[in-house]
C-alpha cells in the first residue's frame, strides 16, 4: 500500500489543508494500491504563492545553472527509473517491459533532450533594429493525464526549467504514483524550493484552481478534449497563455502499390502500434484505411495478427498488453463497441467482454471492426482501448478526404511504394504529426495537434517556445 498523501510545495513535503482521501486502484487486481489527498483551492494558492516567489530567482539563471540543474535531475532519475516503471505498471497497468522501455524511459530521455536544445538555444538575437529577448512567462500550471504520466509530465516539466519557468503542477488522480517519485526525484536533484510545485486532486477542484488562477500565466493541459475545453474556459478571464495535448483519432493509409510482403508489415505494424499500451496512446492510428481491392487481404492479416497480441497480467513478461486503466475506461470501451455494432460495423476479431481466463482486472479483447463507415460514432470518436477500424477507400484522393474527415487531427500514418505517392497524401493530412512507412517517434520533433486534438508544441525548440515570452528591444541595432 502506498500512502501518498503529501503535496509537495515550496522546497517540501507537507499535510494538505483538506483531509479527504482518493483510493488509487490497480487495474490488473482491482485491488486498493495507496491512497493520495484530494487538494483544493487553498493548497494551489500556497503552490501559486511559492511558485511566484521563486520565479524572482530562477528567471534569472543562467544557461549553465539550469543545464547542472537538468543534469542532475538525470542523474537522480536514472537511479529510481526501475521503481517509477513499477509503480506506473501498479497505477495504469502497463505491462513491465513497456514500464520500463517507454514509459518511465520516456520522462527520463525528455530531460535529456532538453539539455541539448537548452544547450544551442538562442534567447537573444539580433533582427533589424531591435535586440529580441525570449524571457521565461512565469508561473505556469500543468495538468496531466494517466495513460504516459511521466513521460507526459517530463515534455512540460523539461522545457519549463530550461527556461527558467516555475511550475505548479496536478498529475492524474487516478494514475498518481509515479507523478510522486518524480516529485522526490526532483527534490533529490536539489531542485530550489518553490520552482516545482506538485498538488494532487480532482480535475474539477484542483485542476479548476489552477486553470482559472490570476497568477499562473500559463496552462499546459494534456488530456480529453473535454476537459482541455474546460480549461481554457477557465483560463480565459485570465488571459493566460493554453496549451493543450488532446486526444486523437488517427489516420492509418496504407496505398494500393504495396508488394504483398510490404502490405503485411504495413498492416501487422498498424495493428500492433494500435495495442501499445492496450490501446491508451493519444496519436493510436485507430483508423486504418485500406484499397477496396485489397480488404479481403488486410482483414486476414488483421485476424492473425491481433489473435497474436498476448493480453496479460502485467508482470508477465509474455504480456504484450496489459489491462486498461479503470473500469471507466472499461466500461466506454464496451459501450463504445455496442454501439459500433448497432450501426453495423463486422467484428472481425475480438469483442464485447473481457477475454477468456480474466474475470479479474479491466481487460479487453483486441478487437478490429471491419465494413466501418467514416461516420460510425466508432470511426468520430477516441476510444482509448485495443479496437481498430478498417475503412476501405477507392482512390488516394477518397482516403485523403475521409482521413481529414474527423474532428481530431493528432497524428497520421502513411504507408506505400512510391515515395511521391507517399509524400502527397502525407501533406495533405490536417494533422501535426505524420508517420511515413513506420517511422518511429523522435522525441525532438514536435509533438501536438491540429483542430480538436489541441494547441501548441512540445518537445524541441518548439517546445521551449510555449515557455517564453518575446520582447522586442527596440533601437538596439
Ligand atoms: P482527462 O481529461 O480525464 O484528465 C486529464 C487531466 O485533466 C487529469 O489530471 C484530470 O484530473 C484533469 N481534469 C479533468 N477535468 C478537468 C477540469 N474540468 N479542469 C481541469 N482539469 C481537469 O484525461 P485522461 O482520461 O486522464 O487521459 C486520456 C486523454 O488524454 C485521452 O483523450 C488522450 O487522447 C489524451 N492524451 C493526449 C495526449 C496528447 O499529447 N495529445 C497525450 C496523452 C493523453
Amino acid at each position: 500500500m502506498r500512502d501518498y498523501i503529501n503535496f509537495y510545495i515550496n522546497g517540501q513535503w507537507v499535510v494538505p489543508e483538506n483531509r479527504n482521501k482518493l483510493a488509487v486502484i490497480n487495474p490488473a487486481t482491482e485491488q486498493v494500491a495507496g491512497q493520495i489527498s484530494l487538494g483544493n483551492a487553498v493548497d494551489v494558492n500556497l503552490a501559486v504563492k511559492a511558485a511566484k516567489e521563486s520565479f524572482q530567482s530562477f528567471s534569472k539563471t543562467g544557461k549553465q545553472e539550469r543545464l547542472d540543474l537538468l543534469n542532475a535531475i538525470c542523474v537522480e532519475y536514472k537511479k529510481r527509473s526501475a521503481e517509477i516503471a513499477a509503480a506506473i505498471t501498479e497505477e495504469m497497468g502497463a505491462p513491465r517491459w513497456l514500464s520500463e522501455s517507454n514509459q518511465a524511459a520516456s520522462g527520463y530521455l525528455h530531460f535529456k533532450s532538453a539539455i541539448k536544445v537548452l544547450e544551442d538555444f538562442d534567447f537573444e538575437f539580433q533582427q533589424e533594429t531591435a535586440l529580441i529577448r525570449k524571457e521565461p512567462i512565469g508561473v505556469c500550471g500543468f495538468i496531466t493525464p494517466w495513460n504516459w504520466p511521466v513521460n507526459q509530465i517530463g515534455c512540460k516539466l523539461a522545457p519549463a526549467l530550461a527556461t527558467g519557468c516555475t511550475v505548479v503542477w496536478k498529475p492524474s488522480e487516478v494514475a498518481p504514483f509515479s507523478a510522486y517519485l518524480l516529485m522526490q526525484v526532483l527534490h533529490e536533484a536539489g531542485v530550489p524550493k518553490g520552482v516545482v510545485n506538485m498538488i494532487n486532486g480532482d480535475g474539477p477542484t484542483v485542476g479548476s484552481a489552477i486553470s482559472s488562477h490570476p497568477e499562473i500565466q500559463m496552462v499546459s493541459f494534456t488530456g480529453s478534449t473535454r476537459a482541455g475545453i474546460a480549461v481554457a474556459q477557465d483560463a480565459a478571464s485570465s488571459i493566460k497563455r493554453v496549451t493543450q495535448e488532446l486526444g486523437g483519432k488517427s489516420a492509418n493509409i496504407i496505398l494500393d502499390d504495396l508488394s504483398e510482403e510490404a502490405f503485411v508489415k504495413a498492416v501487422a505494424g498498424g495493428v500492433k502500434t494500435m495495442c501499445v499500451n492496450t490501446g491508451q496512446n493519444c496519436n493510436a492510428p485507430s483508423r486504418m484505411f485500406v484499397p477496396k481491392a485489397r480488404l479481403a487481404e488486410a482483414e486476414q492479416i488483421v485476424i492473425e495478427t491481433m489473435q497474436k497480441i498476448k493480453i496479460g497480467n502485467p508482470d508477465d513478461e509474455q504480456t504484450f498488453a496489459g489491462p486498461v486503466v479503470s473500469q471507466v475506461q472499461w466500461d466506454r470501451i464496451q459501450n463504445l463497441m455496442q454501439e459500433g455494432i448497432e450501426e453495423g460495423a463486422k467484428v472481425l476479431t475480438g469483442g464485447l467482454g473481457k477475454p477468456e481466463g480474466f474475470d479479474v482486472g479491466y481487460y479487453v479483447k483486441p478487437t478490429a471492426f471491419t465494413e466501418v463507415q467514416n461516420d460510425m460514432k466508432i470511426a468520430k470518436n477516441e476510444i482509448f482501448g485495443p479496437v481498430l477500424c478498417l475503412i476501405s477507400y477507392d482512390s488516394d484522393e477518397q482516403a485523403i478526404k475521409l482521413a481529414n474527415d474527423n474532428d481530431y487531427g493528432l497524428s497520421g500514418y502513411v504507408s506505400g511504394l512510391n515515395q511521391n505517392r507517399v509524400n502527397h497524401v502525407a501533406n495533405q493530412l490536417r494533422a501535426g504529426m505524420i508517420h511515413l512507412n513506420g517511422a518511429q517517434m523522435d522525441r525532438t520533433a514536435p509533438f501536438g495537434g491540429y483542430k480538436h486534438s489541441g494547441n501548441g508544441r512540445e518537445r524541441g525548440p518548439q517546445g521551449f517556445e510555449e515557455f517564453l515570452e518575446t520582447k522586442a528591444l527596440l533601437g538596439t541595432g
